[in-house]
């Protein structure tokens, strides 16, 4: 599987249903909203790597796995 945000080696985890569930090495783990995974592959949409790293290890501080929706994405312009 690859990672949703830096398309590098990544274990995909079962979760709830309308959710991507990935452990990265790289950016660690991970819930995506599949609805945002359908509109990023429907317009080519790639996300900022850095950017959404930083926002999932500020988001760490709240919880062990963050859980990225449509508005949270980062994507390079
Ligand atoms: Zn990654």
């Amino acid at each position: 599987m690859t990672c949703l945000i830096c398309a590098g080696h990544a274990e995909s985890v079962e979760c709830v249903a309308g959710w991507e569930e990935r452990h990265c090495s790289q950016c660690g783990s991970y819930r995506m909203s599949q609805t945002l995974v359908l509109v990023m592959m429907e317009e080519g949409q790639i996300f900022d790597t850095p950017r959404m790293r930083e926002w999932l290890t500020t988001r760490r501080g709240c919880v062990s796995i963050p859980s990225i929706e449509p508005h949270h994405a980062i994507l390079v312009t």
